[in-house]
């Protein structure tokens, strides 16, 4: 299933509310698109972006086009992209924008187009750059901006946008289609609980941040299980290794707690989590004599890992955490 495809059948007042602004060429110049976390809201702002570029609309992006490619990879000069989840977006970052919309379009449709993903991660001084903005809104430029946190923006800055939401679906229905797609079970299992559409779980599964996150997980289980006192050595010499930036980081601690949650949840004699990962999970489960405690510190440290981090501290106090050390 295409994006396009999974806008229609799972998010049908987005889709129609945005092929209706197209069809009538009642565009906003300004989007703020809202979700909760797991929502492919990156992915939804781009997709918005190819719609209102694309050669062969239909009345959305056809996703094949020349133009629709460059969109995708990044590559339209016209349009610029910011993830406010990779690093926090500064007032140079917002001037910079404003500096290149102060020119005239590279390319022949005359169009600019500017995504802030994740636009609450903006310094005070970056939103009120922003705000300035879209205030003055050019003729020829729109705004896509994302937040999974409207309350943390400036509320004159949300009024100012055409709001759109992206709705959670049933994880069930993430996870099954991962694997009707083809996705392995076991990676299907981790990446529902994070991302909520099919689509997107098919392209993390093969996507680094992921992948390296999975081995830092295993790793730290493994470490875990097998030679627990030695966990400070397995996160120094194995785990940090994988764990680059911040979406990594944040990805390793989702399914750290995962793994946890699943330990609680079948002591109990409730659910298992991650079914496929029950071996390791009950040798784990062995070693950790009170897994509530650890869960919570787990999601303490979760938190931590939001701000600017000194990864190497992080895992100190991780390993401690989880071995009582
Ligand atoms: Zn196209």
């Amino acid at each position: 299933m295409n994006f396009g495809r999974y806008l229609e059948k799972r998010q049908p007042i987005l889709f129609q509310t945005f092929s209706n602004a197209l069809n009538n060429s009642r565009l906003a110049h300004s989007y703020l698109i809202q979700g909760e976390n797991g929502t492919p809201l990156k992915e939804t702002a781009l997709y918005l972006a190819k719609s209102i570029l694309c050669d062969h609309p239909n009345p959305l992006a056809c996703e094949e086009c020349v133009t629709c490619e460059r969109v995708f990879s990044e590559e339209y000069p016209d349009l610029i992209v910011f993830d406010g989840e990779e690093e926090s977006i500064k007032k140079d970052d917002v001037e910079s924008v404003v500096s290149l919309f102060q020119k005239t379009p590279l390319e022949s449709k005359g169009i600019m187009i500017y995504v802030i993903h994740a636009c609450e991660n903006m310094t005070p001084e970056a939103s009120n750059a922003l705000l300035k903005f879209l205030e003055e809104p050019t003729p020829y430029a729109y705004a896509i901006l994302t937040t999974r946190n409207k309350e943390a923006l400036l509320p004159t800055i949300v009024s100012r946008c055409e709001a759109l939401t992206l709705f959670l679906l049933p994880r069930e229905e993430s996870y099954n289609e991962a694997l009707s797609l083809g996705v392995s079970q076991e990676d299907a299992e981790l990446l529902s609980y994070v991302i909520n559409d099919g689509p997107s779980i098919v392209k993390k599964a093969k996507d680094s941040q992921y992948v390296n996150a999975k081995t830092a997980f295993l790793d730290t289980l493994d470490g875990l299980s097998s030679n627990p006192s030695q966990t400070r050595f397995t996160m120094e010499k194995k785990v940090a290794k994988s764990l680059g930036d911040k979406p990594t980081v944040r990805y390793y601690f989702d399914f750290l707690a995962l793994a946890y949650k699943d330990i609680v949840s079948r002591k109990s004699g409730g659910k298992p989590y991650l079914p496929s990962y029950a071996n390791i999970l009950d040798a784990v489960a062995e070693e950790v004599p009170h897994p509530e405690s650890s869960l919570l510190s787990i999601m303490t440290l979760r938190k931590e890992a939001e701000s600017p981090i000194n990864l190497g501290l992080l895992l100190t106090h991780l390993s401690r955490v989880l071995t009582k050390e």
